[in-house]
């Protein structure tokens, strides 16, 4: 079922200037009013207009720094005082809500841990309701683009139109190189499924450590997203989290000015040309795909009649695997990953079968 969102772009918020990335820094957590107005002033010397800082932090052992809480927001405000930047934090309560509210924190996100709770979520969607500040929704820490799209459903019904997306990865227990599993494909459905909602990547959290951000900041911009959410402190090394991962401002500005921003289209006549002709190749080829997989089906259907008038089941195990095994060997002479032969012989196979139940049970 498809969810319809109401949205108002990111363009329109009157927080981000082009051209891309849009761009949020700031330290994982304020930690002083000296390091936040630090951190402000390095970030704001080279343009960044919009600052975060964690003011209650979600950490995985108690005793850990869990933020300073509410005197943070009085630093936030004085960065906002000084250098006319946007401020932004965390929210994870209603009360959160209404600490940033009387402090005039001009926009909040949700974290990982707490868009995958739809009772925590609801309470802040119902603190919100009746403002207009924009809100980000982090994807939840599992890979689940229902929950994160039921996230934004809840802030949608409680008026808030101007709400946008951070993917920061999933938690995984594959032995990795990152702190969590990029996971992109859900990052380009969720993408696909709502163009219009502002769409950051967060490649600190996603790195864990500030060698990998580069090449993750550069593979968003590469599928087109809108902007990034990058942890900087003033000095990283005595950060009291997440202190891998966090960047100076110059290093930031270097890391972004490295970046390579490719158009997210072009009105180059011969690009055009070249595009549609190539699009209309691809159109033929998918007509042809559709029309083999129905005749793939109609032959399922008849595997399934024949199976079921001699009375034997339907999975013959076995079989599938060497079919498959067999398939990739093939495939590999024409390019073609392992990878992406399980997934669609996998996924023709599992219609296959549930074509030849059909038969079965009709
Ligand atoms: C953060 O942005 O500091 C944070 C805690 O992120 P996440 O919710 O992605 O873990
Ligand atoms: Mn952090």
């Amino acid at each position: 079922m498809a969810h319809e969102l109401d949205i108002i772009p990111g363009t329109e918020w009157g927080f981000f200037t082009l051209p891309r990335p849009m761009c949020i820094a700031g330290p994982c957590s304020a930690e002083s009013e000296e390091q936040v107005m630090e951190t402000a002033a390095g970030l704001n010397a080279f343009g960044i207009h919009v600052f975060r800082a964690g003011i209650w932090k979600p950490r995985t052992h108690p005793g850990s720094f869990e933020g300073v809480g509410t005197p943070g927001l009085k630093w936030m405000r004085k960065v906002k005082e000084t250098y006319g930047m946007k401020t932004c934090t965390e929210v994870a309560s209603e009360k959160h809500v209404l600490e940033c509210l009387k402090y005039g924190v001009d926009m909040v996100w949700v974290g990982a841990r707490t868009s995958a709770n739809p009772f925590l979520m609801q309470e802040i969607a119902d603190a919100l309701e009746g403002t207009d500040i924009p809100v980000l929704v982090k994807n939840p820490v599992n890979p689940d683009i229902d929950l994160w799209i039921g996230a934004l459903e809840r802030l949608n019904r409680a008026g808030l139109k101007k709400l946008g997306v951070i993917h920061r990865g999933f938690s995984t227990s594959a032995p990795i190189a990152y702190r969590n599993d990029p996971g992109w494909r859900m990052a380009i459905e969720l993408r696909t499924r709502y163009p219009q909602l502002a769409f950051f990547a967060d490649p600190s959290h996603m790195a864990g450590d500030r060698k990998y951000l580069l090449e993750l900041s550069q593979r968003a911009m590469d599928l087109g997203l809108d902007g990034l959410m990058v942890e900087s402190h003033c000095n990283p090394a005595c950060a009291l989290s997440d202190a891998k991962q966090q960047l100076t401002p110059p290093d930031l500005k270097t890391m972004l000015e490295s970046l390579v921003i490719r158009d997210n289209t072009s009105d180059n006549q011969a690009y055009r040309e070249g595009i549609d002709a190539l699009r209309a190749q691809i159109d033929v080829i998918d007509e042809n795909l559709l029309f083999t997989l129905a005749s793939r089906m109609k032959v399922s259907a008849k595997i399934g009649q024949y199976k079921k008038d001699h009375n034997v089941a339907i999975l013959q195990s076995g079989r599938w695997e060497q079919v498959l095994s067999q398939m990739k060997i093939k495939a590999s002479a024409y390019g073609l990953s392992d990878a992406f032969i399980d997934a669609v012989f996998n996924a023709i196979h599992e219609e296959s079968v549930r074509v030849q139940n059909e038969v079965l049970e009709g």
